[in-house]
């Protein structure tokens, strides 16, 4: 997850337009040559006598088709998704697939090795408010700038899949941003969360001038006008075998929509509702504590509800959290302690 601020305000569709994106030439000279072929390289990034890497695989299938980039562990203690896309790796072949996959197993190696929720440990960043980044920048920094210019810049439909952080529980679901003047990319983004079968699709408002820096990985891609989505599933930093499965399966159910998986699969799903959700609520941590409560992701919740309650470190009672809204909970912390300016809960609702 990555506690989304949406900064209000209306702006002219016509200010709307991408920017391109510098195309990086490291994953360029993987898609090129013969088809029917997969290659695995990494990335090094050096900052000083420090270094990491971003590991990355193409998979190019026989015949030409969209290129389709997967990325995960941009959240490294977001376990589901990485493991998911393990999987993936392993069942991919380049004969099930038409056009090319650019799959990031991993964006966030440090992260991940040194379980470490939100941030880079190297330099303390997350990587997901850091896009575009900078090949000049920090650890965080160039590693926002490959993914930018080594994956989005080279596709033409983008997937980040995270899931709820450590301390995070989460509804899965899928999100995009309904981005009005790119009527076919939003479109399709829309359609592949609903055939995804998570079975929740959330709409975030676009509102970014092309000169703005769009800070999350979904963001960037939707800004470079790419169609973009997040897969959202998973929880509280551990692996649970029902979100791999679900991410899996919304994985395929994409990547056949798009037309970029042609193999015949065993198991079709079935087919489970949608509901949409196009706003969103965030009830902040009013002060620091110790949060308690008996809501869960997924709880249905009223206006003027009682959320939860804030104690003091002795125990006692600080305040109650009330809901400013009706709605369903897509995630909230769901560990004790909370800390002033965190999103607590967020809040999804269709209007
Ligand atoms: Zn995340």
């Amino acid at each position: 997850m990555k506690f989304i601020i949406i900064i209000a305000g209306f702006i002219g569709a016509g200010f709307l337009s991408e920017i391109k994106g510098q195309k990086g030439q490291a994953v360029i000279s993987m898609m090129s040559g013969v088809g029917n072929s997969r290659k695995d390289t990494v990335l090094s990034v050096k900052i000083g006598a420090m270094q990491t890497r971003l590991p990355i695989t193409v998979i190019n299938g026989r015949d030409k088709g969209p290129v389709f980039s997967i990325v995960a562990g941009v959240h490294g203690y977001e376990y589901p998704p990485v493991i998911a896309v393990q999987e993936l790796l392993k069942e991919i072949k380049p004969e099930h697939i038409r056009g090319t996959l650019i799959i990031v197993p991993v964006a966030n190696m440090e992260s991940f090795l040194k379980r470490t929720p939100f941030v880079n440990p190297l330099d303390q960043k997350n990587l997901n408010t850091a896009f575009p980044g900078s090949p000049t920048g920090t650890a965080t920094d160039k590693i926002a700038d490959l993914i930018t210019r080594e994956v989005i810049s080279n596709s033409e439909i983008f997937l980040d899949i995270h899931g709820g952080d450590a301390n995070e529980d989460l509804l899965p679901f899928v999100c995009y941003y309904n981005r009005k003047d790119k009527h076919n990319q939003t479109g399709l983004a829309r359609e592949m969360g609903i055939k995804s079968q998570i079975g929740y699709v959330v709409s975030y408002p676009y509102n970014l001038y092309p000169s703005d820096p769009a800070k999350y990985a979904l963001k960037q891609a939707a800004q470079q006008g790419l169609t973009a989505l997040s897969i959202e599933a998973g929880k509280l930093g551990t692996v649970q075998r029902e979100n791999v499965e679900m991410i899996k399966t919304a994985v395929y159910n994409m990547l056949v929509e798009t037309g970029n998986y042609i193999a015949k699969r065993s198991k079709q799903p079935s087919i489970k509702p949608v509901i949409h959700l196009n706003q969103q609520d965030y009830v902040r941590v009013p002060e620091d504590g110790i949060f308690y409560s008996s809501l869960r992701s997924g709880d249905k919740v009223k206006k003027k509800q009682v959320l939860g309650y804030i104690t003091d470190e002795f125990g006692n009672k600080k305040q109650d959290i009330i809901s400013d809204s009706e709605g369903i909970i897509l995630y909230k912390i769901g560990t004790p302690p909370v800390n002033k300016g965190e999103t607590l809960f967020c809040i999804g609702y269709n209007q």
